[in-house]
């Protein structure tokens, strides 16, 4: 692990032609709701720097997008209200807009003169179309840095993988070069002179129309500092025996670091860092968690960069999609529709134990969320009615969905992305399938069912 002082240019890829103005530097935040360990605010303050112009933050809030729910929308005000906190004693203003990002952007950039504007990067379509047609109005440098993975998405590969095994050597051979220490945040250059920010929280909080009421879960608290205590609680108490724990249901082994890196409330760097430096761990347990939080993370903003049509049966492997198509027609033992799926009024009891933590808590289980989409695979009418009503639950309920891992883990599931042909059998082909019988060999099922049987607390959507 090597130490860096300044931002390596290859997690920056730049989006016009034009030069960099005189006036302040904008990063534009969205998928990285930190102050912290943030590589493009870390870009921005060293441009800001070297042309001795004020840094300034922006927060572009668009209308909601792919089912975002109450608990999202408040998990963003509250970590947002950190922010501006952080931003703060560091002297840097903080900015709140809303509207489209095409209006929006060029209007504030208009108003502040601004010189250079910064992006976080994000690979899923809407937010990229949001950027890229703002991009083409700027009419000063306006870059984007992969702030989310520790080897930047088009540097670790140049094409969207086949599976973890393609995937896995090229992240080792690059890891150490990119695996550094973060350079502290230069203090802001100039103080800023021009308009203050005027955002109103309260307006801000009323901004988005959101799908579902379901509130915030009590157990997690979002923002930075509820991430970094997330993260040392794993480290004392959860890290060791993760390998042998993780597939267990019914075990508190988990980091529950997912909802904190879907919001940029930490980053997946500052966490393998932490997880590296921990001592007395076994190696097992570390490497277990690095597949998971390096590997496989990383695989999924590869496979959204690089697939267009990410989200459909067309996104899947030819294999994949022969398979699925040759079992179109197969008959089904059961069908429901989206809303019984949502209320949890399966023949499974199982199914609907998890549809019930998920609701509830906000975060279904890793092991269960693949029976979950494989099940809605089997009880639906067609494989693509499948993809979109668990890309709907996951978006609408996991406080980590409407981001790329839940794209990968649905598309994985149902389409066999990343995975290879299995027994072929009905409905499914060849895709892999899971069953009650395996989910008892794994774990006590009685008593995960018990925990989440009440589902009169489901939400309407
Ligand atoms: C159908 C389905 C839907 C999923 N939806 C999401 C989602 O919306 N958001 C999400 O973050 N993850 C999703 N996953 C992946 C995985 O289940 C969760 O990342 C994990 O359960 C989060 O809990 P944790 O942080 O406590 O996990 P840990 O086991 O502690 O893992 C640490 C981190 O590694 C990453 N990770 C773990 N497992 C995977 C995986 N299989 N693929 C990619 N990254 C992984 C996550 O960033 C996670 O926070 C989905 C998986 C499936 C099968």
């Amino acid at each position: 692990m090597s130490s860096t002082s300044s931002v390596d240019e290859r997690r920056v890829r730049v989006l016009n032609d034009a030069p960099a103005g005189a006036g302040p530097v904008v990063y534009v935040m969205a998928r990285e709701q930190r102050v912290c360990d943030n590589w493009a605010l870390l870009y921005a303050a060293e441009q800001a720097k070297k042309r001795q112009a004020p840094l300034l933050v922006l927060f572009a809030l668009g209308p909601m997008f792919n089912e975002g729910s109450r608990r999202h929308n408040d998990w963003m005000v509250v970590s947002l209200k950190e922010v501006e906190k952080n931003l703060a004693a560091k002297h840097i203003p903080f900015y709140i807009e809303l509207g489209e990002w095409t209006d929006v952007i060029p209007a504030f950039a208009a108003a502040h003169h601004v010189g250079e504007v910064v992006f976080d990067f994000n690979p899923l379509q809407p937010v990229r179309a949001w950027r890229n047609a703002a991009s083409a109005v700027l009419a000063m440098r306006t870059v984007e840095v992969d702030a989310r993975n520790i080897i930047p998405c088009w540097q670790a590969s140049d094409k969207a993988e086949f599976a973890a095994y393609t995937f896995r050597p090229k992240v080792h051979r690059q890891l150490s070069e990119f695996l550094t220490n973060f350079p502290p945040l230069s203090a802001a250059s100039p103080p800023y002179n021009g308009p203050t920010s005027t955002h109103d929280w309260s307006v801000v909080a009323a901004y988005r129309n959101v799908s579902v009421e379901a509130p915030l879960p009590a157990w997690i608290a979002p923002g930075e500092a509820a991430a970094q205590a997330m993260l040392t609680q794993f480290l004392n108490e959860r890290l060791a025996g993760y390998a042998a724990r993780r597939n267990d249901p019914n075990e508190q082994a988990l980091s529950n670091l997912s909802p904190y890196l879907r919001w940029g409330n930490i980053s997946a760097q500052r966490v393998a860092l932490a997880v590296e430096a921990v001592r007395g761990v076994p190696r097992d347990d570390k490497e277990a968690f690095f597949e998971e939080l390096i590997v496989r993370r990383e695989l999924s903003d590869n496979f959204v960069y690089y697939t267009k049509a990410y989200d459909t049966l067309e996104g899947a492997h030819q294999w994949a999609q022969t398979t699925l198509s040759e079992h179109d027609k197969d008959e089904r033992e059961y069908t429901y529709t989206l809303e019984q799926f949502e209320q949890a009024k399966t023949h499974d009891e199982l199914w609907n134990a998890m549809q019930v933590q998920m609701v509830q808590e906000g975060k279904m289980h890793g092991w269960c969320r693949m029976y979950w989409a494989k099940k809605i695979l089997e009880w639906t009418a067609s494989p693509q009615e499948a993809i979109t009503i668990a890309l709907t639950l996951n978006d609408r309920y996991q406080l980590d969905g409407r981001d790329s891992n839940g794209v990968v883990g649905v598309m994985w599931s149902i389409a066999g992305v990343h995975d290879r042909a299995w027994t072929e059998r009905p409905v499914f082909g060849k895709i892999r399938y899971m069953n009650f019988n395996g989910a008892k060999r794994k774990f006590d099922v009685a008593a995960y069912i018990e925990r989440y049987t009440d589902t009169n607390t489901l939400f309407d959507a």
